[in-house]
């Protein structure tokens, strides 16, 4: 009989320890939170985006560090076969727009729940509160040491997360292990992470979402990003998804770091002027303050008519064609300075981990130290949002359990 230790109950300690269980070995996991898949809860905003429906083939350009490297682990199991495992044990999915899929009931505690069964149908033991301080090998044997109990075992899987969001228990002790066991670690980044702007307006814009809008985020005078769809403004600023997918492309923020929001990106300019002459035809003896509202949400208008340098309270039909296109202007180039991201526990997920040149891409297994595995966020991979960081989570561990497995039979 042979024992597996897998470190880390997120999706890629749970999928590890589910495949590499066997009546020849004995799988027992290692979590330091109370309950298993504590991030996994807060994705995709507590419904849990668990995966992408898209064809596997399209999931390698949502992957911003080494695609190459997922291609053998992603193929082999892919969004199906772990939309197949939950299904079989009772959860049922829908899929929304962007082809992302959640569970019906929108709540991820059913994902969760789904996880559970499984592992206690399998007999696999999962041992909480238990926060792994320490690993070493000796005589091919894995010394694990919590903060009062030791383990052993033949195999060892790292899956404990990225560094992000650490109140999850994400705290980026696998990268300490990788390192003991003679691992390089890629420089640890945020990605997908909020924006900090420079703006008097930020106590009024604070709470707002945009849906349907296109920000533009410039660096030097130079167009680095454009993105279209929904944003959020906070009290430091820009989040939402569009934020977090800009941010991904912005690197040596400066003096010169503008973030420019198209309002109306669907309207030209020109369009954009005739309707306003419409509303204005319409709205010809009000103040222009209570002239906007069909076109824009009431708490805009007063930080769009202040950008436009525009006085509020002058009637409609006073108003000029020069300060028209002001506004036209300003509509279509809503302009912040970008200060910086927020810093890497607010980011969605970790750029950089271990070295994949240190991995086998095919079974996740070290390239340094027999029957040593990493899988998920540790890795130095990540992927835009959309349920393909999970997808990803899922099929390193799958693939990891999956050489242990073989390797456990063999022996
Ligand atoms: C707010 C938010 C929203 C997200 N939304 C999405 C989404 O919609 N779609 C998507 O695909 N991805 C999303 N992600 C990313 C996704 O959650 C991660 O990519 C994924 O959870 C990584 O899985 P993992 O198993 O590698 O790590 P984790 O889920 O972080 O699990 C690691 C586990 O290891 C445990 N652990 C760590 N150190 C130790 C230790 N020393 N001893 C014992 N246990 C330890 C931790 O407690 C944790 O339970 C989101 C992330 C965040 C923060």
């Amino acid at each position: 009989m042979k024992n597996t230790i897998v470190v880390g109950a997120g999706p890629a300690g749970i999928l590890a320890a589910i495949t590499a269980k066997t009546n020849n070995n004995n799988v027992l996991i290692l979590e330091k939170n109370e309950k298993i898949g504590k991030k996994l809860y807060i994705t995709g905003k507590g419904r849990c985006n668990i995966t992408n429906y898209s064809p596997i083939e399209e999931f390698f350009p949502m992957i911003n560090s080494n695609p190459k490297f997922m291609y053998s682990s992603l193929y082999n199991y892919t969004n199906m076969d772990v939309l197949k495992l939950l299904e079989d044990y009772g959860l049922k999915y829908k899929v929304e727009r962007g082809n992302r899929v959640f569970p019906e009931s929108d709540k991820s505690s059913d994902v969760i729940k789904t996880f559970n069964k499984i592992l206690s149908d399998l007999n696999i033991k999962v041992i909480l509160n238990e926060d792994i301080r320490f690993i070493e090998k000796q005589d091919n044997t894995f010394k694990v040491y919590g903060r009062a109990n030791k383990y052993e075992s033949d195999f060892l899987v790292i899956a404990t997360g990225g560094i992000s969001y650490p109140a999850t228990g994400s705290t980026g002790d696998g990268y300490k292990f990788a390192k003991t066991f003679g691992h390089s670690i890629k420089e640890l980044k945020p990605s997908l992470v909020p924006m900090e702007i420079k703006s008097n307006y930020l106590k009024e814009l604070q709470g707002i979402s945009l849906k349907n809008i296109e920000l533009t985020v410039k660096l030097n005078n130079r167009v680095i990003c454009k993105e279209f769809g929904e944003l959020l403004f906070t009290h430091f600023g820009l989040s939402g998804p569009i934020v977090l997918k800009a941010s991904n492309s912005i690197s040596n923020i400066g003096e010169n770091s503008i973030i420019s929001i198209d309002l109306k990106p669907k309207l030209s300019p020109d369009t954009l002027d005739k309707r306003i002459q419409r509303d204005f035809t319409k709205y010809s003896n009000k103040n222009l303050e209570n002239a906007l509202g069909d076109l824009l949400i009431k708490k805009l208008i007063p930080v769009i008519l202040n950008e436009s340098g525009i006085n509020p309270y002058k009637k409609v039909n006073q108003i000029t064609k020069e300060e028209r296109l002001r506004l036209v202007n300003t509509i279509k180039n809503l302009e912040f300075n970008l200060i910086g991201l927020r810093p890497i526990k607010e980011a969605i997920i970790t750029k950089g981990g271990v070295s994949v040149k240190e991995i086998n891409p095919k079974t996740m297994e070290s390239k340094i130290i027999d029957n040593l595995y990493f899988a998920g966020e540790v890795i130095d991979v990540d992927a835009m949002t959309g349920g393909y960081n999970l997808q990803i989570a899922y099929s390193t561990g799958y693939a990891a359990g999956e050489s242990i497995k073989e390797k456990s039979n063999e022996l």
